[in-house]
């Protein structure tokens, strides 16, 4: 099955065009990817710039040929690579020589030992938060980027591009600055001052569009059809299914930093649902590789109430996600039209998962809780993770007795004006002025 699709991939690969330079240096610029494979009709198509099926308009994902068979073999080879997300390369469709290209070199980040904030939430079992505000662009965006910008080199693309509700315009502006390609990203016109200052500084354009994140992509998707649109790589778009594929590196680092252990329970937060949907495809492979003892894990997904269109679908029961205009302080989740939605609601009820959505001022209690009790200062959109978890907690849907990994998938520097906090006094620099603020 899987040597037919390498040579359906080949043959096909050496007549699909320029984009496709020869079957030969595609597959090495793939690495153990052979093929795209459709969510929907499961139709094989050799890869390419190309993210939905020609036959029924499914989205596309990577299929691969993974190193089945010397599970030991393959954990000591990831064990032994760089410490970012390229020591999983010979599970990702990235050339082998990856890790020595120029590139930002993102994840690896810290998984966290949350002692306090189980506590505080009760939780007798471990609680862990992946804090992926440490990668380079302060968001887990550089885990995607990285992947896609491998997918542009490999189809000539020069200039990169993608829409974006924020953090994705910063790690597309770095990462193409880093890889010398020009780069040309779009944003909702109302954005944080933290996200357009780090979406500018890179040196790339930035263009603010007047509506919504739904308004954004909808533009990119006709200027890719359009000859002002030649040449350009869009992340999230054209190269979205090779951009998806980078989220599944926070389920191989959640359970390698677990001691090759699945986690019980995850909570990850909703923006068009893709980092959702990737995480469980990449604990599937690390079960299905034999890195992972195979046994039940359940995923939750998180939104804010103010953009919750998959959390509402979850609760009424239904298969389709009804869209909506956002209006939260989670700006970086506010996509009202999410393209994953139904399969982020098939994943949630297959694992006995749920999807979850909390108030604005529920996020932001949840970041200074976070701050309060672990040291770690969230943006809003893991202030949607932590409030979920507690309110999932409190409803008995989360077991507190298991292992649970909460994701934090940005930096509060980025949304400092979620928070008010300032100073416990100001005073005059003399021991009595301090004596008066009652702080000694
Ligand atoms: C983009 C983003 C997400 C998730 O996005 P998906 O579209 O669901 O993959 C989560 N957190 C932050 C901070 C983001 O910027
Ligand atoms: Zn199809």
């Amino acid at each position: 099955m899987a040597v037919q699709a390498v040579e359906r991939a080949d043959s096909a690969a050496a007549s699909s065009g320029p984009a496709v330079a020869s079957s030969g240096s595609t597959v090495a610029s793939f690495g153990p990817a052979v093929a795209l494979s459709c969510r929907e009709c499961g139709e094989r198509v050799p890869l390419g710039p190309v993210f939905a099926c020609a036959s029924c308009f499914g989205p596309l994902e990577v299929a691969y040929e993974l190193p089945l068979g010397d599970p030991e073999g393959l954990r000591r080879r990831i064990e032994s690579g760089p410490a970012d997300i390229w020591r999983y390369a010979p599970l990702l469709p990235v050339p082998a020589d990856v890790a020595s290209r120029p590139n930002l070199r993102p994840g690896f980040t810290r998984l966290v030992r949350a002692d306090n904030l189980a506590r505080e939430l009760g939780v007798t079992g471990e609680l862990h938060v992946k804090d992926d505000s440490g990668n380079p662009t302060h968001s887990f965006k550089d885990r995607v980027v990285a992947v896609a910008v491998e997918a542009a080199r490999a189809f000539g693309f020069t200039t990169l591009s993608c829409s974006s509700t924020g953090n994705l315009a910063g790690a597309v502006g770095a990462a193409a600055a880093r890889a010398g390609l020009r780069s040309c990203v779009f944003i909702p016109h109302d954005l944080e001052a933290g996200k357009v200052v780090m979406a500018a500084v890179y040196g790339g354009d930035l263009v603010g569009i007047e509506g919504t994140y739904d308004d954004v992509n909808r533009f990119c998707s006709e200027l890719i059809g359009d000859p002002l649109g030649e040449g350009w790589g869009f992340v999230n778009v054209n190269l979205r299914p090779y951009y998806g594929e980078g989220s599944k590196t926070l389920a191989y680092e959640i359970c390698e930093q677990l001691g090759w252990r699945l986690p019980d329970q995850l909570v990850i937060p909703i923006a068009s649902g893709s980092q959702l949907t990737k995480i469980d495809k990449g604990l599937k492979e690390l079960i299905a590789l034999g890195l992972v003892e195979d046994r039940p894990y359940r995923i939750f997904g998180a939104q804010a109430e103010g953009c919750s269109p998959v959390s509402r679908a979850f609760k009424d029961g239904q298969d389709v996600v009804r869209p909506v205009k956002p209006d939260t302080i989670a700006k970086s989740l506010a996509i009202g039209n999410p393209a994953d939605g139904p399969y982020v609601l098939d994943i949630a009820r297959r694992t006995g998962g749920a999807v979850e959505d909390v108030t604005d001022p529920e996020i932001v209690d949840a970041i200074r809780l976070l701050a309060r009790t672990e040291g770690i200062f969230a943006e809003t959109a893991g202030g949607v993770t932590v409030g979920v978890t507690r309110k999932l907690l409190e409803a008995g849907e989360l077991d507190p007795s298991l292992t649970t990994v909460v994701l934090n998938t940005g930096d509060g520097l980025k949304t400092l004006d979620a928070v008010a906090a300032g100073p416990s006094a100001t005073i005059r620099p003399s021991l009595d002025a301090f004596r008066e603020a009652g702080l000694g």
